[in-house]
Protein backbone atom coordinates (compact mmCIF):
# COMPACT_ATOMS: atom_id res chain seq x y z
CA UNK A 1 0.00 0.00 0.00
CA UNK A 2 1.42 3.69 -1.11
CA UNK A 3 -0.13 5.68 1.98
CA UNK A 4 1.60 6.12 5.16
CA UNK A 5 -1.14 5.15 7.63
CA UNK A 6 0.05 8.34 9.45
CA UNK A 7 -1.31 10.59 6.81
CA UNK A 8 -4.80 10.09 8.10
CA UNK A 9 -5.18 12.88 11.00
CA UNK A 10 -7.75 10.81 12.64
CA UNK A 11 -5.66 7.37 13.35
CA UNK A 12 -4.34 9.42 16.49
CA UNK A 13 -4.08 6.23 18.82
CA UNK A 14 -0.70 7.70 20.10
CA UNK A 15 0.95 4.04 20.00
CA UNK A 16 0.36 3.77 16.55
CA UNK A 17 3.11 6.69 15.91
CA UNK A 18 5.61 4.28 18.20
CA UNK A 19 4.17 3.96 21.98
CA UNK A 20 3.01 6.53 24.18
CA UNK A 21 5.54 8.09 25.74
CA UNK A 22 3.59 10.53 26.97
CA UNK A 23 1.18 9.27 29.07
CA UNK A 24 2.15 6.53 31.82
CA UNK A 25 -0.23 3.65 32.45
CA UNK A 26 -1.34 3.57 36.28
CA UNK A 27 -3.24 1.82 38.24
CA UNK A 28 -4.10 3.65 41.37
CA UNK A 29 -6.96 6.65 41.61
CA UNK A 30 -3.84 8.68 43.72
CA UNK A 31 -1.02 8.57 40.54
CA UNK A 32 -3.43 10.34 38.35
CA UNK A 33 -2.27 13.59 37.13
CA UNK A 34 -5.39 15.80 36.47
CA UNK A 35 -4.14 15.52 32.43
CA UNK A 36 -6.46 14.99 29.04
CA UNK A 37 -5.16 11.70 28.47
CA UNK A 38 -5.08 8.37 31.17
CA UNK A 39 -4.00 5.00 30.93
CA UNK A 40 -5.30 2.80 33.00
CA UNK A 41 -4.70 -1.04 34.04
CA UNK A 42 -6.16 -1.28 37.49
CA UNK A 43 -7.92 -4.70 36.96
CA UNK A 44 -5.71 -7.92 37.37
CA UNK A 45 -3.19 -6.24 39.86
CA UNK A 46 -1.23 -8.35 42.06
CA UNK A 47 -3.36 -7.51 45.05
CA UNK A 48 -4.86 -9.62 47.72
CA UNK A 49 -8.73 -10.49 46.30
CA UNK A 50 -10.31 -7.58 49.23
CA UNK A 51 -7.66 -4.61 47.83
CA UNK A 52 -8.25 -5.20 43.92
CA UNK A 53 -12.09 -4.55 44.49
CA UNK A 54 -11.26 -1.54 46.24
CA UNK A 55 -9.05 -0.31 43.68
CA UNK A 56 -12.19 -0.50 40.85
CA UNK A 57 -14.25 0.71 43.40
CA UNK A 58 -12.06 3.71 43.60
CA UNK A 59 -12.28 4.24 40.00
CA UNK A 60 -15.65 3.92 39.59
CA UNK A 61 -16.32 6.53 41.75
CA UNK A 62 -13.64 8.82 40.41
CA UNK A 63 -14.12 8.54 36.85
CA UNK A 64 -17.37 10.41 36.28
CA UNK A 65 -16.12 12.89 37.82
CA UNK A 66 -13.55 13.68 35.69
CA UNK A 67 -14.83 16.95 33.91
CA UNK A 68 -11.72 17.40 31.59
CA UNK A 69 -10.44 13.74 30.57
CA UNK A 70 -10.93 13.28 26.65
CA UNK A 71 -8.58 10.17 26.05
CA UNK A 72 -9.41 6.95 28.05
CA UNK A 73 -7.26 3.94 27.56
CA UNK A 74 -8.04 0.68 28.92
CA UNK A 75 -5.23 -1.62 28.70
CA UNK A 76 -6.07 -4.18 31.39
CA UNK A 77 -9.41 -6.61 31.02
CA UNK A 78 -12.54 -4.28 31.47
CA UNK A 79 -15.73 -5.14 33.88
CA UNK A 80 -19.20 -3.74 33.58
CA UNK A 81 -18.54 -1.27 36.68
CA UNK A 82 -15.49 0.22 35.18
CA UNK A 83 -17.12 0.48 31.31
CA UNK A 84 -19.93 2.37 32.94
CA UNK A 85 -18.38 4.52 34.97
CA UNK A 86 -16.41 5.18 32.28
CA UNK A 87 -19.58 6.59 30.22
CA UNK A 88 -20.09 8.97 32.84
CA UNK A 89 -17.50 10.82 31.56
CA UNK A 90 -19.33 13.55 29.96
CA UNK A 91 -16.39 15.29 27.49
CA UNK A 92 -14.81 12.05 26.79
CA UNK A 93 -13.62 12.27 22.72
CA UNK A 94 -11.76 8.85 23.01
CA UNK A 95 -12.76 5.37 24.36
CA UNK A 96 -9.93 2.63 23.77
CA UNK A 97 -10.79 -1.16 25.45
CA UNK A 98 -8.01 -3.55 25.23
CA UNK A 99 -10.26 -6.30 26.58
CA UNK A 100 -13.32 -6.72 28.75
CA UNK A 101 -16.07 -8.80 30.03
CA UNK A 102 -18.41 -6.21 29.32
CA UNK A 103 -21.85 -7.81 29.05
CA UNK A 104 -23.85 -5.03 28.13
CA UNK A 105 -22.69 -1.66 25.79
CA UNK A 106 -25.90 -0.05 25.90
CA UNK A 107 -24.75 2.33 28.42
CA UNK A 108 -22.04 3.64 25.57
CA UNK A 109 -25.18 5.55 24.12
CA UNK A 110 -23.93 8.49 27.08
CA UNK A 111 -20.70 9.13 24.99
CA UNK A 112 -22.73 11.65 22.51
CA UNK A 113 -18.82 13.48 22.28
CA UNK A 114 -17.14 10.60 21.62
CA UNK A 115 -15.05 10.79 18.08
CA UNK A 116 -13.02 7.70 18.50
CA UNK A 117 -13.69 4.21 19.71
CA UNK A 118 -11.23 1.13 19.84
CA UNK A 119 -12.99 -2.10 21.34
CA UNK A 120 -10.85 -5.28 20.80
CA UNK A 121 -11.45 -8.99 22.30
CA UNK A 122 -15.26 -8.28 24.09
CA UNK A 123 -17.00 -11.49 23.79
CA UNK A 124 -20.46 -9.86 24.22
CA UNK A 125 -19.96 -7.02 22.40
CA UNK A 126 -22.65 -8.27 19.52
CA UNK A 127 -24.03 -5.06 17.49
CA UNK A 128 -23.28 -1.45 16.73
CA UNK A 129 -26.92 -0.46 17.70
CA UNK A 130 -25.64 2.15 20.18
CA UNK A 131 -24.20 3.97 17.32
CA UNK A 132 -27.57 5.81 16.84
CA UNK A 133 -26.67 7.87 19.89
CA UNK A 134 -22.96 8.87 18.62
CA UNK A 135 -23.37 10.72 15.78
CA UNK A 136 -20.24 12.56 16.81
CA UNK A 137 -17.81 9.32 15.90
CA UNK A 138 -15.35 9.71 13.18
CA UNK A 139 -13.06 6.73 14.15
CA UNK A 140 -14.14 3.48 14.78
CA UNK A 141 -12.14 0.04 15.35
CA UNK A 142 -13.02 -3.47 16.23
CA UNK A 143 -10.75 -6.32 17.03
CA UNK A 144 -11.65 -10.24 17.73
CA UNK A 145 -15.25 -9.63 18.44
CA UNK A 146 -16.23 -13.10 18.36
CA UNK A 147 -20.18 -12.54 18.28
CA UNK A 148 -20.57 -9.67 16.20
CA UNK A 149 -22.17 -10.69 13.53
CA UNK A 150 -23.27 -7.81 11.56
CA UNK A 151 -22.76 -4.06 10.97
CA UNK A 152 -26.45 -2.76 10.84
CA UNK A 153 -26.31 0.22 13.00
CA UNK A 154 -23.41 1.81 11.88
CA UNK A 155 -25.36 3.81 9.41
CA UNK A 156 -25.69 5.89 11.76
CA UNK A 157 -22.56 7.06 12.02
CA UNK A 158 -22.90 10.01 9.54
CA UNK A 159 -19.32 11.68 10.57
CA UNK A 160 -17.48 8.22 10.52
CA UNK A 161 -14.14 8.99 8.22
CA UNK A 162 -12.19 5.51 9.49
CA UNK A 163 -13.58 2.23 10.03
CA UNK A 164 -11.29 -1.19 10.81
CA UNK A 165 -13.34 -4.49 11.51
CA UNK A 166 -10.91 -7.47 12.17
CA UNK A 167 -11.26 -10.77 13.31
CA UNK A 168 -8.15 -12.19 15.27
CA UNK A 169 -7.05 -15.15 17.02
CA UNK A 170 -10.43 -16.91 16.17
CA UNK A 171 -10.13 -16.53 12.60
CA UNK A 172 -12.09 -14.83 10.04
CA UNK A 173 -14.75 -11.97 11.09
CA UNK A 174 -17.82 -13.34 9.81
CA UNK A 175 -20.08 -10.85 8.70
CA UNK A 176 -23.83 -10.83 7.02
CA UNK A 177 -22.65 -8.38 4.32
CA UNK A 178 -20.95 -4.66 4.26
CA UNK A 179 -24.79 -3.12 3.36
CA UNK A 180 -24.54 -0.78 5.95
CA UNK A 181 -21.79 0.78 4.90
CA UNK A 182 -22.74 1.95 1.67
CA UNK A 183 -24.66 5.16 3.08
CA UNK A 184 -21.48 6.34 4.86
CA UNK A 185 -20.45 9.14 2.59
CA UNK A 186 -17.46 10.54 4.42
CA UNK A 187 -15.77 7.31 4.73
CA UNK A 188 -11.86 7.95 3.71
CA UNK A 189 -10.15 5.03 5.52
CA UNK A 190 -11.52 1.15 5.82
CA UNK A 191 -9.60 -1.79 6.70
CA UNK A 192 -11.39 -5.02 6.29
CA UNK A 193 -8.39 -7.46 6.13
CA UNK A 194 -9.59 -10.61 8.17
CA UNK A 195 -13.11 -9.74 7.58
CA UNK A 196 -15.70 -12.28 5.40
CA UNK A 197 -18.79 -10.91 4.40
CA UNK A 198 -21.30 -13.44 3.11
CA UNK A 199 -22.66 -12.29 0.97
CA UNK A 200 -19.64 -11.91 -1.10
CA UNK A 201 -20.97 -8.73 -2.72
CA UNK A 202 -18.55 -5.87 -2.86
CA UNK A 203 -20.54 -3.30 -4.08
CA UNK A 204 -21.73 -1.63 -0.86
CA UNK A 205 -17.88 -0.34 -1.13
CA UNK A 206 -17.97 0.70 -4.60
CA UNK A 207 -20.65 3.92 -3.39
CA UNK A 208 -17.56 5.79 -1.04
CA UNK A 209 -16.57 7.83 -3.06
CA UNK A 210 -14.25 9.33 -0.77
CA UNK A 211 -12.04 6.14 -0.06
CA UNK A 212 -8.64 6.81 0.25
CA UNK A 213 -7.82 3.68 1.55
CA UNK A 214 -8.97 0.11 1.11
CA UNK A 215 -7.59 -2.88 2.18
CA UNK A 216 -9.68 -6.19 1.27
CA UNK A 217 -8.29 -9.72 1.55
CA UNK A 218 -8.82 -12.32 -0.99
CA UNK A 219 -12.29 -14.08 -0.12
CA UNK A 220 -14.09 -12.63 -2.95
CA UNK A 221 -14.78 -14.03 -6.46
CA UNK A 222 -13.09 -12.09 -8.82
CA UNK A 223 -15.78 -9.83 -10.48
CA UNK A 224 -16.02 -8.29 -6.86
CA UNK A 225 -12.45 -6.89 -7.24
CA UNK A 226 -13.53 -5.97 -10.68
CA UNK A 227 -16.29 -3.69 -9.47
CA UNK A 228 -14.21 -2.07 -6.92
CA UNK A 229 -11.33 -1.27 -9.44
CA UNK A 230 -14.28 0.10 -11.56
CA UNK A 231 -15.94 2.28 -8.99
CA UNK A 232 -13.16 3.50 -7.11
CA UNK A 233 -10.18 5.01 -9.33
CA UNK A 234 -9.00 7.28 -6.88
CA UNK A 235 -8.74 4.37 -3.61
CA UNK A 236 -5.78 2.96 -2.55
CA UNK A 237 -6.92 -0.38 -2.64
CA UNK A 238 -3.56 -2.43 -3.97
CA UNK A 239 -5.92 -4.53 -6.64
CA UNK A 240 -4.98 -5.98 -9.67
CA UNK A 241 -5.34 -9.50 -11.00
CA UNK A 242 -2.78 -11.05 -8.39
CA UNK A 243 -1.41 -10.03 -5.20
CA UNK A 244 2.19 -10.80 -4.31
CA UNK A 245 3.08 -13.33 -1.69
CA UNK A 246 6.38 -12.20 -0.87
CA UNK A 247 7.63 -15.80 -1.44
CA UNK A 248 10.14 -17.27 -3.43
CA UNK A 249 9.97 -19.30 -6.34
CA UNK A 250 11.36 -22.76 -5.60
CA UNK A 251 12.21 -23.26 -9.02
CA UNK A 252 13.72 -19.98 -10.43
CA UNK A 253 13.83 -17.57 -7.14
CA UNK A 254 11.66 -14.64 -8.74
CA UNK A 255 8.12 -13.92 -6.09
CA UNK A 256 5.42 -15.79 -6.60
CA UNK A 257 1.49 -14.29 -6.91
CA UNK A 258 -1.49 -15.43 -5.84
CA UNK A 259 -4.55 -14.33 -7.58
CA UNK A 260 -6.97 -12.08 -7.10
CA UNK A 261 -10.06 -14.57 -6.78
CA UNK A 262 -11.32 -16.73 -4.23
CA UNK A 263 -9.84 -20.14 -3.68
CA UNK A 264 -6.90 -18.52 -5.89
CA UNK A 265 -3.24 -20.90 -5.22
CA UNK A 266 -0.04 -19.41 -5.12
CA UNK A 267 1.97 -19.79 -8.38
CA UNK A 268 5.12 -18.20 -10.12
CA UNK A 269 4.87 -15.85 -13.20
CA UNK A 270 7.44 -17.05 -15.04
CA UNK A 271 7.27 -20.62 -14.77
CA UNK A 272 3.66 -20.16 -15.43
CA UNK A 273 3.65 -17.98 -18.18
CA UNK A 274 -0.12 -18.64 -19.55
CA UNK A 275 -1.31 -18.77 -16.53
CA UNK A 276 0.00 -15.69 -15.81
CA UNK A 277 -1.70 -14.03 -18.86
CA UNK A 278 -4.72 -15.48 -18.53
CA UNK A 279 -5.58 -14.31 -15.38
CA UNK A 280 -4.23 -10.98 -16.70
CA UNK A 281 -7.22 -11.23 -19.53
CA UNK A 282 -9.62 -12.39 -17.19
CA UNK A 283 -9.52 -9.84 -14.60
CA UNK A 284 -9.35 -7.28 -17.46
CA UNK A 285 -12.53 -8.72 -18.94
CA UNK A 286 -13.95 -9.05 -15.27
CA UNK A 287 -13.97 -5.27 -15.15
CA UNK A 288 -15.38 -4.57 -18.56
CA UNK A 289 -18.26 -6.62 -17.31
CA UNK A 290 -19.30 -5.46 -14.05
CA UNK A 291 -21.84 -3.55 -13.25
ZN1 LIG B 1 9.42 -19.58 -10.94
Amino acid sequence: MKTDKTDYEFITWDWRFGGDESTKTIAYVSEYDGSEKLNLACTQLDLPAKRKKEVIQEWCAFLPSLKNLKQLCFFSKVNQDLFEAACHIENLDALFIKWSDIENFEKMERLTKLRRLYISNSTHFENLSFIKSIKSIEWLELHELKNLKELDGIEFAENLKGFIVSGGTFGKQKLKDFEPLSSLNDLVYLGLSNTYALSENLSPLGQLKKLKYLDLPLYYPILEYAKIVKHLPNCDHGIQSFRETGFDCKNCGLKTITPMKKGGREFCPKCNQQKFIDLKQAFEEAIRNCP
